[in-house]
């Protein structure tokens, strides 16, 4: 393996060549871009490019950086995925439209990732490109750790909820961890503690992302070099109020942290030095750090119900001795017990990157851990399929409608069942354009028991059909077809009750098929045609499941969505506002590749 990794900043670019052992083949760094003093150094000489830009840099330096070497692929870091991406992502124009829609969600990062991608796929046509998401690893994050609590339908309009970053790391060293001491990561309860000039931990359970710092961008959460972490929302307003909008986002990301605290910068060893000293801004920004990270430990344990390792990395963590044992006091609540020796002593590198500061006794394992992004970026762009046929990831998620039992009414039974000349009256419209929920109940008899205060859906149609999950059959005493909707030829019959009268259904009644609405131009982006049959995976809180035989519907008059009966529903744990993602046969997130025939 040889994979390009490109890291693009604002005004930075990084470019490494790395072997499956994450040997570094070629190096190029880049800084000040789009500046009269942009410059790059490409294996220790440097050359100046006044003006240069991402891809000014990348014509000049391409082909002395590649060299001889044979790339598999290039791996491109992009710091926010959105919801749209869950994994590794082979980049193309659709994949980049995608990412540039995600631009709001982390203003500073994508367009320099994008700038990168865009200039490097000129010059690199030939081989594949990977998008490789730094929020991606806590798409695992179960829905309460991903809500903030605030009105439900302003989150939804506007993407208002956490996402979590460093998720390359947080994978990388997790894995590392659990590869030192010879453990399954998914019998390990890991706090990782990625701690650079920005700065977030953690929370890996058995192999899994639940609950990290970090945030809907990545300002919330611990305290970094420039950037706050954790403030009461009251704060920004307020200081919105005074000094406006903009000088507060300013500040919160860049002159707060460390260096706001402090007054002398963002380094913690400058910060370290002076405090040693006496300096008493730096002693209090070193304490509001440590006690920052102790709280997040602290809380990321209750989440996983207990810790088994507790890991530090990043430029502070892999070097910082005052900071891992001061993050350490008083965890012996814990199990944590810190080695003062070992931690004094930990110098990890390429050759020892894990070393362990814990003491013999200790349940918890302390560990310093060398992260290595550009390696898991690598190793993740290889995972990817480079076939144009079995592309993944980056398709949208399709979201999910919980149907309740209901009925669906002729105009004749309505007037048997509610008078003459009764008309159906709209109570809330349905997801699918011109059907609704009517105002309008009735009692379902079956021959065991009956259901009362079933809801019927208009407008009316051509046939009577009551849609009912699996539990209400036993209950009803009543076995149910799965079946279309619409094809209710040889199903049971029941009787329905209503204010005026009731009518005895000779049949109509059937457990719906579980089916996805679309429109043509959905079923040309999920590369499907109308009665395919396809499996959707579910990601949910501890209920993972893909729902096989999922049949897809395509008609101009449809919106996207998934239907599912309360039972499947139920089995799944999913719950309002829940998606789902077509998957392909090796049960990778992505572009369908598995398409039965209709049965
Ligand atoms: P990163 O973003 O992972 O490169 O981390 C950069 C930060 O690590 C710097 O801003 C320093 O504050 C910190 N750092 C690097 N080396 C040391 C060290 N020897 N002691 C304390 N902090 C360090």
């Amino acid at each position: 393996m040889k994979v390009l990794v490109l890291n693009c900043g604002s005004s930075s670019l990084k470019a490494d060549i790395l072997d499956e052992n994450g040997v570094r083949l070629g190096s190029l760094r880049a800084e000040r871009l789009g500046s009269d003093d942009a410059r790059y150094r490409l294996d220790g000489a440097v050359t100046e490019l006044p003006g240069a830009d991402h891809g000014a840099v990348l014509a000049h330096a391409m082909a002395g950086l590649v060299g001889d070497h044979q790339l598999d692929a290039v791996g491109h870091r992009v710091v926010h995925g959105g919801e749209a991406f869950s994994a590794p992502t082979r980049l193309d124009a659709q994949v980049e439209a995608a990412i540039e829609e995600l631009i709001p969600l982390a203003p500073l990062h994508n367009p320099a990732n994008l700038a990168g991608i865009r200039a490097a796929r000129e010059f690199l046509p030939a081989i594949p490109h990977v998008a490789v998401f730094d929020t991606a690893f806590h798409a695992t994050l179960p829905h309460r750790a991903q809500a903030y609590a605030i009105d439900h339908d302003v989150a939804s309009a506007h993407g208002v909820r956490r996402y979590g970053f460093h998720g390359t790391s947080h994978a990388f060293v997790s894995r590392a961890a659990a590869e030192f001491l010879d453990e399954d990561p998914r019998e390990l309860r890991v706090i990782t503690c990625h701690l650079g000039n920005g700065a977030s931990a953690c929370a890996v359970e058995y192999g899994r992302s639940v609950e990290t710092t970090m945030g809907m961008t990545p300002l919330e959460g611990l305290v970094m070099g420039t950037r706050c972490g954790d403030l009461d929302p009251g704060v920004v307003i307020a200081l919105a109020r005074e000094l406006g909008l903009d000088e507060v986002d300013r500040m919160l990301n860049r002159s707060s942290g460390l260096a706001g605290l402090s007054g002398v910068g963002n380094d913690l060893r400058d910060i370290e030095e002076r405090a040693s000293k006496g300096d008493e801004r730096c002693r209090m920004a070193l304490h509001v750090l440590t006690h920052r990270l102790r709280k997040h430990i602290g809380a990321l344990a209750a989440v996983m119900g207990g810790v088994d390792v507790l890991v530090f990395t990043a430029g502070i963590g892999e070097n910082s001795a005052l900071v891992r044992s001061r993050a350490c006091q008083r965890m012996e609540f814990l199990g944590a017990r810190l080695d003062r020796d070992a931690n004094r002593d930990a110098k990890v590198d390429r050759a020892t990157p894990v070393i362990e500061i814990s003491e013999p006794r200790s349940r918890v394992k302390i560990l310093v851990v060398a992260t290595d992004e550009e390696l898991e970026i690598a190793r993740q762009a290889c995972t990817v399929g480079l076939g144009q046929d079995q592309i993944a990831g980056g398709l949208p998620s399709i979201p999910i409608g919980i149907s309740a039992r209901h009925i669906h009414l002729t105009q004749e039974s309505v007037e048997a069942l509610f008078g003459p000349g009764h008309q159906l009256t709209p109570r809330n419209p349905l997801s699918q354009p011109g059907q609704f929920a009517c105002e309008e109940r009735l009692t379902v008899v079956g021959p065991k028991r009956r259901i009362e205060g079933v809801r019927i859906l208009g407008p009316v149609r051509p046939a009577n059909q009551i849609e009912v999950s699996r539990t209400d059959e036993f209950f009803l005493g009543v076995d149910a077809p799965v079946r279309n909707s619409g094809d209710v030829k040889n199903t049971p019959g029941v009787t329905l009750i209503g204010p005026a009268g009731q009518v005895t259904l000779s049949e109509g009644l059937i457990c719906a098929r579980r089916h996805i609405h679309m429109t043509p131009e959905d079923a040309a982006v999920f590369g499907v045609e109308d009665k395919d049959v396809v499996d959707v995976a579910i990601h949910s809180e501890g209920r993972d499941l893909v729902f096989g035989d999922v049949l897809v519907r395509v008609k101009a008059s449809y919106a996207l969505e998934m239907h599912i009966d309360t039972d499947e529903a139920n089995a799944a744990e999913i719950k309002r506002g829940a998606s789902g993602k077509m998957i392909d046969a090796t049960g990778r997130v992505g572009r369908l590749v598995r398409r039965k025939a209709w049965r």
